[in-house]
């Protein structure tokens, strides 16, 4: 079986554990929950995973609430068959649909002796047993993964982290480092895949102990830091930490980075993708490494996950809001001085006040609470409250934040505002609790505008850096550009990459310093995991080759701003790969500069079309060069010598050829009569190549010795228009009649008076007839080359595209909803 094989082949040679990096893999219940989720996690196991790796298990869907309830239900003395047969349908329907018969009869059977110690200890002290009760849910999640792993891929073991973990008070739930570190080297066995039960652990008297809710999260990177792991990927069923909770706030955007102060905030407030105490690990205060954490979807793996570490200044501006009901305001008279410092270290409360002696604490808490101050004698008020609160790095010191904060809980009552101590969160205490609507609401007024756009911009040629030049200021300028980062340079060898944002100002002279070589290969590597909501390229290279990467660009929803004629002008099949590519991710491909420069020739037609009305003709001179040429050829002197005084002058390309084959003027067309939408291809246009056959196969300095060659053609070209009181300019001309379409570019004679003869030189000028314009048509007129004007219509796409993107809806990667 391949399975088999992948992991295998990453095996290690025996003792060889400690030399390599352990990475901890976190499933939650959600993703362990039916069979179909199991088989998914071994497929994630066997593409992921390294033997000496650590898999950590929650127990299965919903077992834990269901242990929970029968608990409940022993404690207050109702009758327990219903759910004690509906756990034992659930574990051993999972037994059974997953593992080979000899395998499913050992475990059911091992099952079924658990089951009878819950009933026993159920009907015992379902006080007492509470955390041995509530530790089955992960003994049985893990055994049965463990088999089904040494079924389907390799040797696997599972630990039950009673055998090594030992924290020192149950309510704290401090790690007893050094014991632990030494009891689970003990327990390690080297060449078997180790799945261990999140959750659980025991006191230093050996009794069961639980991390608390959604515990496994801590065991993961505790694990982490008894290990000194790489990684620690928590394996969910939503594919990042969102803004809000995803199955409550639809509009919610996916948090790509987060700040280990910002998560631990989170976890702190009670999102459930983070146990509260998920961070402290990994953050040092238990001698931990600086490991790294990511939140992933089980349910697709493809998918960007969330990560958690040390960034820069981008994503210290994520915001998000998080919720939590079932909260207590306790006050007592007692919560002062060493008593309260004691009670906060234990409890760790949401919120204290010394000089109200008030704590909020979970509801789950109020009988422990209540235990610890009653051996004071003190008299404590409860009350039930909620909180909703805005988080994000140094939220609270951003008095635009507050301020909307504030106006979206306007009409609600709340009964104080505070901040964390850190200034993570801006929290608001409410007497009700929290509802979707007032969730919905506050995400919309904190988060409404923060969507990060990554931008790449490829060439550093003069257009490239004029491009570069004029960024600074659109970016303060225009507020679609908000959240636009300037994120990679590339030119044809080099690139700069900074996923934490350049420095905009000095972008070009960073390149210069710290660009290093790289491949198209690194490049998509990087496109691919890149983590920003949506990631603009803007390709100012005049290079074929470059724009072969199109396809791949719009595969992974890359945007695509592109001056590079290349793409808009290919073969007709490649075209509309392309236009499906990108149709299909919902890809943005704005082209506005690759005809006319900053003309807005492209918006015009799409305008027109838009508006309902159909294209008939497209004319004009679309060549600056073209224009100049014909402009000043007035045959006082040979055409050969006004050729070369526009070389001099840089009006031509280094090889005039290139102006004069209309090669070029014939992709312009193209690119036009697909905007206006039509379909053809290059060959589908005439081209009147200005070249003569006997100069066109010559190199450039022999063609430059030759050009007088050029002269007798042009000279008889003149003195014919000029018999006519016509002139000569080279047009490009496309038209549909009846379903007729007739497409080419060549050199005109052309009244003088005719609008195409009278231009600037260097003026492009395109005519549009339409069912709207038709005998009086539009005409966009002007230079249609230059620095600025393109560098200009590179800035036009960009806030084209942004107003768009700001506004787009993400689709959340849900279990059961996507
Ligand atoms: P697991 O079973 O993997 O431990 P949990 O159910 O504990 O997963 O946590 C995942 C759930 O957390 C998601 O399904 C989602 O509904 C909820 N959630 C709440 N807030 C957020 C948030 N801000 N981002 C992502 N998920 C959230
Ligand atoms: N199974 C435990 C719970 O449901 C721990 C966890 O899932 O992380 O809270
Ligand atoms: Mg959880």
């Amino acid at each position: 079986m391949t399975q088999t094989n992948t992991l295998e082949q990453l095996d290690f040679a025996q003792n060889n554990l400690e030399k390599h990096s352990v990475n901890i893999h976190k499933f939650g219940g959600s993703s362990l929950a039916t069979p179909e989720c199991l088989e998914r996690v071994v497929s994630i196991i066997c593409r992921h995973c390294q033997l000496n790796d650590i898999i950590v298990v929650s127990a299965n869907g919903k077992t834990t609430d269901l242990l929970l309830s029968l608990q409940q239900l022993a404690l207050s003395g109702e009758p327990l068959d219903t759910s004690l047969a509906l756990l034992s349908e659930q574990q051993t329907a999972l037994i059974y649909a997953l593992l080979n018969a000899e395998n499913a009869g050992r475990l059911a059977g091992e099952f079924e002796q658990d089951l009878n110690r819950l009933v026993a200890w159920l009907a015992e002290d379902p006080a007492v047993f509470e955390s041995d009760i509530l530790a089955l849910g992960e003994i049985w999640s893990a055994r049965l993964l463990s088999a089904l792993l040494n079924e389907r891929i390799c040797a696997s073991y599972y630990l039950d982290a009673r055998d090594f973990l030992v924290i020192d008070n149950p309510r704290d739930c401090r790690v007893d480092n050094p014991v632990s570190k030494a009891n689970l080297q003990n327990c390690r066995r080297g060449q078997k895949l180790a799945v261990i039960t999140g959750f659980i652990c025991k006191d230093h008297a050996g009794n069961s102990c639980t991390l608390g809710r959604n515990g496994s999260d801590y065991s993961a990177t505790i694990f982490a830091s008894l290990l000194s792991a790489k990684n620690v990927t928590l394996w969910t069923d939503v594919d990042g930490i969102y803004s809000a909770d995803p199955r409550v706030v639809p509009s919610a955007r996916k948090l790509h980075r987060l700040p280990n102060a910002v998560a631990r905030e989170l976890g702190r407030l009670g999102n459930p993708v983070l146990h509260k105490k998920t961070l402290q690990p990994l953050t040092g205060s238990i001698g931990g490494a600086a490991s790294h954490l990511h939140v992933a979807s089980s349910f697709d793996v493809q998918a960007a996950a969330t990560e958690i570490g040390e960034f820069g200044q981008i994503a210290r501006q994520e915001l998000s809001v998080t919720h939590l009901n079932d909260l207590l305001l306790v006050t007592c008279e007692a919560l002062q001085g060493d008593v309260l410092a004691d009670i906060v270290a234990e409890f760790s409360p949401v919120y204290s006040d010394q000089k109200s002696g008030q704590l909020v604490i979970l509801a789950s808490q109020q009988k422990a609470l209540t235990d610890a101050l009653a051996v004071l004698g003190a008299q404590l008020t409860v009350t039930p409250v909620s909180l909703i609160a805005a988080v994000g790095y140094q939220v609270a010191l951003r008095l635009d934040i507050y301020g909307r904060f504030k106006r979206a809980l306007k009409n609600d009552r709340v009964l104080r505002f505070f901040n964390s101590e850190e200034q993570h969160s801006i929290i608001a205490l409410l007497p009700q609790e929290t509802t979707p609507e007032l969730l919905n609401k506050v995400h919309h007024e904190i988060v409404k505008d923060a969507r990060h756009i990554g931008l790449v911009v490829a060439g550093l040629g003069n257009i490239g850096q004029r491009f570069l030049e004029l960024l600074p200021g659109q970016l303060s300028r225009i507020p679609a550009l908000e959240n636009v980062h300037l994120v990679g340079l590339v030119s044809s060898k080099k690139a700069l990459i900074q996923p934490d944002g350049l420095e905009v100002n000095s972008a070009l002279a960073d390149f210069s310093a710290q660009a290093t070589d790289y491949t198209n290969g690194e490049l998509l590597d990087w496109l691919k995991h890149h983590p920003y909501d949506e990631m603009i390229l803007v390709d100012i290279t005049p290079s074929e080759a470059f724009s072969r990467l199109y396809g791949e660009f719009f595969d992974l929803g890359i945007h695509v701003i592109g001056a590079n004629k290349w793409a808009a002008s290919a073969g007709t099949d490649i075209y509309h790969e392309l236009k499906n590519k990108a149709g299909k991710s919902g890809s943005l491909w704005l082209g506005n500069t690759t005809v006319g420069a900053g003309l807005p020739v492209n918006y015009a037609l799409d305008d027109l079309l838009g508006s309902g009305d159909q294209i008939t003709e497209i004319s004009g001179v679309f060549s600056g060069t073209l224009s100049w040429l014909f402009e000043h050829y007035d045959a006082q002197k040979p055409f050969s010598v006004l050729l070369k005084e526009a070389l001099a002058q840089g009006i031509t390309e280094p090889d005039p050829r290139e102006d004069l084959s209309g090669r070029d003027v014939q992709r312009k067309l193209l690119i036009l009569a697909r905007a206006a939408g039509f379909e053809l291809s290059l060959e589908d246009i005439n081209c009147q190549n200005l070249v003569p056959e006997s100069l066109q196969e010559l190199g450039t300095e022999a063609f430059l010795q030759q050009a007088a060659g050029l002269d007798a053609y042009f000279l008889q070209q003149y003195q014919q228009a000029n018999e006519k009181n016509a002139c000569i300019r080279y047009i490009a001309r496309f038209s549909s009649q009846q379903g007729k379409v007739k497409a080419g570019v060549s050199l005109e004679l052309l009244a003088v008076e005719h609008a195409f003869a009278n231009l600037t030189p260097c003026d492009n000028i395109f005519q549009i007839k339409s069912h709207w314009y038709q005998d009086n048509p539009l005409i966009i007129r002007g230079p249609g080359a230059g620095r600025d004007v393109t560098a200009g219509g590179l800035h036009s796409d960009l806030v084209t595209a942004c107003r768009q993107l700001v506004n787009k809806q993400h689709q959340v990667t849900l279990k059961g909803i996507n």
